[in-house]
């Protein structure tokens, strides 16, 4: 009973940790995880923006280099002064400065980077380096019109950047006025973009685009999305604004606004961005369950260890409390209650056998040579009849100060055979007793008196054989004592 209640108070007592330890590694978990979410967003939102800021001066550097190298027409009114559509002039006056606008073009060395890179005047004659891709564009003429007028008017530094030329997503094209009636137009390949618009290998994830104003596509690393409107989702992040970096639920979006009004617009999927989030929350969970288990399996132990130890002072507290502490005997209480069980548990016996001694003339004894050696005469008593009855694995109880009871019961002989068996152990017993207690004998005249019944199985209490064994006990005493009586 007290076990099992002990049992079921340490089944509570662990699921009550459990719960504390999940709980509490629960709680734990999230905020920790809402606290690196928040850092791990900032330290990729700082990154990217940081990544997406030196594309956007590297795109502008490459953008601005074509508006530098252009301007360098400017350095010599030769150059931009010169119109072709002058009447004025001689067919040789206008060869002689073609080729000269030319060979300043190649000193520059524009040919090796630029696709074009030439003057286009009002007429459609152009000078410089106009590639046959460009000029093929124009085979029925409109060349200069077309060019001339994309520079807005109220540009004040008169040019333009465009693409999509005549349906071309290849090139990138600018074109600046150079006089009322030419314009200077440059162009080089989008896929130049490619290296100043490089994903570094730590944002694997990263999709980097070059946007025009209108969010239309002119460069991304997904060229597939070239030529093409940007995901209406992203725009709708980038909004108006010139340079943001936003984080929603499925992207984490940079946009850098250029010089000329192009973005650069970097964008990384949010699960990407929380991949080493997940990472994090598995082990956490793996650290915690372990953690819990080990915890609950460390109180498992110690609290088997304590309950066994319990259990040891409890048993040792247990079997004090059913013995004579004198003599190591059942004591009077515990004699009975075991000596009540088994008469009560009906178990095939055939025979059951009730003794009782008490020590004659013990007071001699005590008055004559002391308590001490009294004592010591109980605890001789004791272990001589432990010695012959307890092989027998008989109950074997101190009942009173010279008082001492034993209970045996029999089950694989018959009541005459238990009579005859309980009557030699009886007689060996006196035997013994005369010799073990002989100088005592001498001294105090110290015997033993008994009473022994032995019976057949029936409904008895302890007390119908202590009355019957006691009688048998007087009868031994009246008699004149050390003696056994047998009914
Ligand atoms: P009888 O022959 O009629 O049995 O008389 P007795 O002298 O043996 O004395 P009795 O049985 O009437 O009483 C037992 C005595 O034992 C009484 C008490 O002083 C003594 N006694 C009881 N317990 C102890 C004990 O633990 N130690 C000692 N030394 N003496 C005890
Ligand atoms: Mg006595």
């Amino acid at each position: 009973m007290r076990n099992k209640s002990l049992r079921f108070t340490q089944i509570i007592y662990s699921l009550v940790v459990i719960l504390g330890v999940f709980f509490l590694s629960v709680i734990i978990s999230f905020i920790l995880v809402r606290s690196f979410r928040r850092t791990t967003e900032d330290k990729i939102s700082y990154f990217v923006s940081a990544n997406a800021h030196q594309m956007e001066l590297n795109v502008n550097d490459y953008l601005n280099n074509v508006q530098k190298v252009t301007a360098l027409l400017f350095s010599d009114k030769d150059y931009y002064e010169y119109d072709a559509t002058d009447e004025s002039m001689t067919e040789y006056e206008k060869i002689q400065h073609e080729t000269m606008i030319l060979t300043r073009i190649v000193d520059l060395g524009m040919m090796n980077n630029y696709c074009d890179f030439g003057i286009v005047y009002a007429n459609d004659n152009s000078a410089g380096w106009i590639s046959q891709v460009t000029a093929q564009m124009f085979n029925d003429g409109g060349i200069y019109s077309y060019f001339s007028s994309a520079i807005a008017d109220d540009n004040l530094k008169q040019d333009a950047w465009l693409v999509n030329v005549c349906g071309n997503t290849d090139r990138i094209y600018y074109v600046k006025r150079l006089n009322p009636n030419s314009v200077c137009v440059v162009s080089f390949y989008i896929s130049e973009l490619e290296n100043v618009l490089a994903v570094p290998s730590e944002l694997s994830d990263m999709n980097i685009r070059l946007v025009t104003r209108d969010g239309q596509v002119i460069y991304s690393d997904d060229h597939e999305e070239e030529g093409l409107p940007m995901d209406a989702g992203i725009m709708n992040i980038i909004g108006d604004n010139e340079n943001i970096t936003a984080v929603n639920n499925e992207y984490l979006i940079t946009s850098n606004s250029l010089s000329n009004g192009w973005k650069v617009v970097c964008s990384m999927p949010a699960d990407s961005v929380m991949a080493d989030l997940v990472s994090v929350i598995r082990a956490l969970v793996i650290i915690v369950t372990l953690i819990t288990v080990l915890v609950v399996l460390t109180m498992l132990l110690i609290t088997s260890r304590l309950n066994d130890s319990v259990k040891v002072v409890v048993d040792d507290l247990d079997v004090k409390a059913k013995t004579d502490l004198m003599t190591g005997l059942l004591n009077k209480t515990s004699f009975r209650n075991l000596t009540e069980s088994s008469l009560e548990a009906y178990d095939g016996k055939q025979a059951i056998a009730f003794l009782m001694f008490d020590l004659d003339n013990f007071k001699d004894v005590n008055d004559m040579a002391g308590h001490n050696v009294g004592d010591e005469v109980i605890k001789r008593m004791g272990n001589l009849l432990k010695e012959v009855f307890a092989p027998e694995e008989a109950l074997i109880g101190r009942i009173g100060g010279d008082e001492f009871a034993v209970y045996n019961v029999y089950k694989k002989i018959s009541l005459e055979e238990a009579q005859t068996r309980v009557h030699d152990l009886t007689l060996e017993f006196y035997d013994r007793f005369m010799s073990e207690f002989k100088p005592e004998n001498e001294q105090y005249k110290l015997t033993v008196s008994s009473g022994v019944y032995v019976t057949g199985p029936g409904e008895y209490k302890f007390d119908d054989l202590y009355q019957k064994t006691d009688v048998a006990l007087y009868i031994s005493k009246k008699g004149g004592k050390s003696k056994p009586t047998f009914i």
